[in-house]
Parts: C-alpha cells; sequence; structure tokens
C-alpha cells in the first residue's frame, strides 16, 4: 500500500516525500480512507503507530475542500497534555505546508494572550488541552459552533487524568452534527461508554490487539531491592552505555530525586513533570532530543507527549499502578516500527502490580540478570513500602481536590469524582454553558459528514 494509493491530495502526498515516509503505517493505510468518507472512528492505536498523521492528513483534506467563512475553527483535537498538544499540531503544520489552511494550539501553564491574538486572526483546525480551551470559552476567546470535525486523542489517558467533566463540556459546547474521531490505545469501559454517547454508528479500526504492548518492544524485567534500584540503573546505563532513556517514576518528587543522584553518579540526567515550568520542560525536552541530556526521568502525565523518533529505550524505574499505564509508557519506544527496549526494575513489593500487568499482556515478561553489582537486599527492603496514598500526596494537591488555579496547568491529573464545584462557578457566567445546556450529544443527527447545520452551537458576538 502506497500514500498515493490512500486518495490523499497532491500537496499532502508532497508533505509526505518531504517528511521521508515511504508508506503509510496499518493505522494510517486503515484510518485515512474512512475518515475521508466523512464517518465517525473509534480507532484502538497506541502511541507510536503513526496515529496523528492518520487523522490529521484527512483532516486537512476535508477542510481544504472549501474556506472558512468566519474566524471560528472548523477542526478541534483535545488532547491530555500540553507536550502532545503541541506535537501534533507541529505535525497540523508540517503536513498541511502547502495547503492555505491555519491552525494553532492552545494549553495552559503559559500565558493566555498569545493564544488569544492567534485565534482572533482566525483558524481552521484548533488542538487544544480540555482546561485552557475552556478558560478561553470562559473568556469568548474562542466560538466551537462551527466545528466539523472533533478528534479526541488518547482518549483514555484524558480519562485517566480525570477530564471527563471538561471533555463533556466541551462536547455540550459544538454543533450536533459532526465528525468525531476517537483514538485510544486501551479499552476500558470509561472508554466505552464515551463512544457510545459521542460516535455516531462508528467505524472500528484496530492495528493491534487492545492492551497488548507493541510487538517491537523487546521487554525485560531486573528483580532488584527497592533501596538498589538507583544504583541498579546507574549501573545498567554505564554499562550498556545507554543514551536517550526515558525512566518513568511514580511520583514528582522521586522524578526530582532520581535526577538529582543520577546525576551525582556522573550520568546526564534531568526530570521533567507537572511542577516544572512550560520553559523548563520544552528546554529539558530539547536538551533530551539532540542527546545533550542522557537520561530523562518523567512521571507518566509530563512524559506522555514526549516524541523522539526511535527512542531506544524505556525503563520503569517504578511499576505503574495502573497495568494500561505501563502499554503507554513503552510505547515511547519502537515507534512506527522501530526497535526499543523497555526495562522494568521491580522490587519485591511491587510483585502484584507486575502481575496485573502480565495479565493485561497475556503473557509473563522475561527476567533478566545484573551482575557486577552489589544488590543485596538491606535492611530498609524488609520494612513495608510506603502506601500509595503518600506517593500522592507527594504529588500535589494535598486536599485530593482539584482547585480552579490547575485548571489552565493542564498537565495535573485529577481525580474523577473530584469536587469540581469550583471549577462550575467559575464557569457559571458562561452563557454558553447555560445555552447548551439542553444539549446532548445522542442526539445527533446521523448524517456524519453531510451538509453541516448549525442549530445549537453558542453564538458569540465577538
Ligand atoms: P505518532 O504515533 O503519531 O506519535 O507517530 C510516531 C512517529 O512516527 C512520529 O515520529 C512520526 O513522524 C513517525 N511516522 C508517522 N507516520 C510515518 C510513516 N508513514 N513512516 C515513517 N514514520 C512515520
Amino acid at each position: 500500500m502506497s500514500f498515493e494509493q490512500l486518495g490523499l491530495l497532491p500537496e499532502l502526498l508532497e508533505a509526505i516525500r518531504t517528511q521521508g515516509y515511504e508508506s503509510p503505517t496499518p493505522i494510517q493505510s486503515k484510518a485515512i480512507p474512512v475518515v475521508l468518507t466523512g464517518e465517525d472512528v473509534l480507532a484502538g492505536a497506541q502511541t507510536g503507530t503513526g496515529k496523528t498523521a492518520a487523522f490529521v492528513l484527512p483532516m486537512l483534506q476535508i477542510l481544504n475542500k472549501r474556506r472558512r467563512t468566519s474566524k471560528n475553527p472548523r477542526a478541534l483535537v483535545l488532547t491530555p497534555t500540553r507536550e502532545l498538544a503541541a506535537q501534533i499540531e507541529d505535525s497540523v503544520r508540517t503536513y498541511g505546508r502547502h495547503l492555505r489552511l491555519y491552525s494553532t494550539v492552545v494549553f495552559g501553564g503559559v500565558g493566555i494572550n498569545p493564544q488569544i491574538a492567534k485565534l482572533r486572526k482566525g483558524v481552521d483546525l484548533l488542538v487544544a488541552t480540555p482546561g485552557r480551551l475552556l478558560d478561553h470559552v470562559g473568556q469568548r476567546t474562542v466560538d466551537l459552533s462551527e466545528i466539523e470535525i472533533l478528534v479526541l486523542d488518547e482518549a483514555d489517558r484524558m480519562l485517566d487524568m480525570g477530564f471527563i467533566h471538561d471533555i463533556r463540556k466541551v462536547l455540550r459546547l459544538l454543533p450536533e452534527d459532526r465528525q468525531n474521531l476517537l483514538f485510544s490505545a486501551t479499552y476500558s469501559n470509561e472508554i466505552k461508554k464515551l463512544a457510545d454517547g459521542l460516535l455516531n454508528n462508528p467505524r472500528v479500526i484496530e492495528v493491534a490487539a487492545r492492551n497488548t504492548a507493541a510487538e517491537t518492544v523487546a521487554q525485560a524485567i531486573y528483580r532488584v531491592p527497592r533501596s538498589r534500584k538507583r544504583t541498579a540503573l546507574s549501573h545498567l546505563i554505564k554499562e550498556g552505555d545507554w543514551h536517550q532513556v526515558l525512566v518513568f517514576t511514580r511520583t514528582k518528587h522521586g522524578a526530582n530525586r532520581l535526577a538529582r543522584q543520577l546525576t551525582t553518579d556522573g550520568i546526564n540526567a534531568a526530570a521533567i513533570h507537572g511542577n516544572k515550568s512550560q520553559s523548563a520542560r520544552t528546554r529539558a525536552l530539547g536538551d533530551f532530543k539532540s542527546n545533550a541530556i542522557q537520561v530523562l526521568v518523567a512521571t507518566d502525565v509530563a512524559a506522555r507527549g514526549i516524541d523522539v523518533d526511535q527512542l531506544p529505550r524505556v525503563v520503569n524505574f517504578d511499576l505503574p499502578e495502573v497495568p494500561e499505564t505501563y502499554v503507554h509508557r513503552i510505547g515511547r519506544t519502537g515507534r512506527a516500527g522501530t526497535e526499543g527496549k523497555a526495562v522494568s526494575l521491580v522490587s519485591d513489593n511491587e510483585r502484584r502490580l507486575l502481575r496485573a500487568i502480565e495479565r493485561l499482556l497475556g503473557r509473563s515478561i522475561e527476567v533478566a540478570s545484573i551482575t557486577g553489582v552489589d544488590l543485596s537486599p538491606k535492611e530498609s527492603d524488609l520494612e513495608p513500602p510506603p502506601p500509595p496514598g503518600s506517593h500522592r500526596r507527594s504529588q500535589g494537591n494535598r486536599h485530593g481536590q482539584r482547585r480552579r488555579k490547575n485548571a489552565s496547568n493542564d498537565n495535573r491529573p485529577r481525580r474523577q469524582g473530584s469536587n469540581n464545584s469550583s471549577n462550575n462557578s467559575n464557569n457559571s457566567n458562561n452563557s454558553n454553558n447555560s445555552n447548551n445546556s439542553n444539549s446532548n450529544n445522542s442526539n445527533r443527527s446521523s448524517s456524519a459528514g453531510s451538509q453541516k447545520k448549525r442549530s445549537r452551537g453558542p453564538q458569540h458576538s465577538r
């Protein structure tokens, strides 16, 4: 299968050639023709499979069919994190370089005014994280009433991060008749519920069996006492001369500490997480991509948007509490068909987590051994580990509640069912919400891809 056979415009084919892509990835071969028909899509695709181009290319082609008649966006991509949002918009620019379409990206953690200025100029395609998008809606600096295509990218991750309420608010602001694309690496009951309410007779596209890790990733575990993990990691990195290593820790505090310790061990490391300023994160990511730093230690949330071509190695310093997160993590390597390696340092107290991951994968992970370094348990390893709650507490909000201040800080994990009253009250002066409170997405017209009606979207005076 070639890109030419997918029915893409010459301008898009030219941009693809410049990127050096020789042939479509499986998700691209399957999704592009379907998205071009205007149908709703439910796609099970892991990160690294080329899924961004799978929705961006056909969206650009559809948007290019006619010119914008107002300054309002016609396509909206919702993503869980700032980094991913920035990356997707970058892809939109890259693939759309020969078309006269405009895009912009909005996410929290940076000033809102430059985003407002760009929105004012008019855009065809908007990429956004949910919290900041709602901030713009509240300030009436964006009007979503002309959205023809909606993409929920990494929908499972958005739900994990507690964005369901924000997503539902955004959905109420959109016209009923639109095309919906939902991408998710894993398929939980929550995703099914969201898909059932959102998608209209969707075409289901699957490129790998659900909940299985990318086949090109070689996985191994090292059994290491908790107190020796850092020694083991330093040893593995030095002995194996590992570069561009992405290391996952469960907490921000853990990420900071490990980056400091690795630096003490003579390894060039930096930490990236939600408490870092956007500029510090961008700098760390840039240094990592250019190989100026050898190891990037990240929390799950911060690592979500990292796209480094052919990232060779991912390390789970801590196993994740949620087994699906393991699949996401190792998806950072072995991207778009390249070889990748994922290793996990597993201590005795993490056996339960390992069993859950292996159950999800449907197989056990190979156990490898480390030689040449003392990894005997210390006395502290016999003590019970700190309860999971104490990790989470150190990740930020001590009260387990979402503060409104964080609504624009999109990378913070949010708890579903947490107290959202402050959030609601913040939006209570937003006439869009009240105008559309009766809007129900399940009532949408079934003619996806047909002539768009502008019946229920908010009409702002700009
Ligand atoms: P994604 O899954 O969208 O994050 O894409 C992962 C990586 O694959 C990105 O670095 C893309 O530039 C790259 N990529 C996307 N499509 C192709 C293709 N057809 N051939 C080679 N690389 C690709």
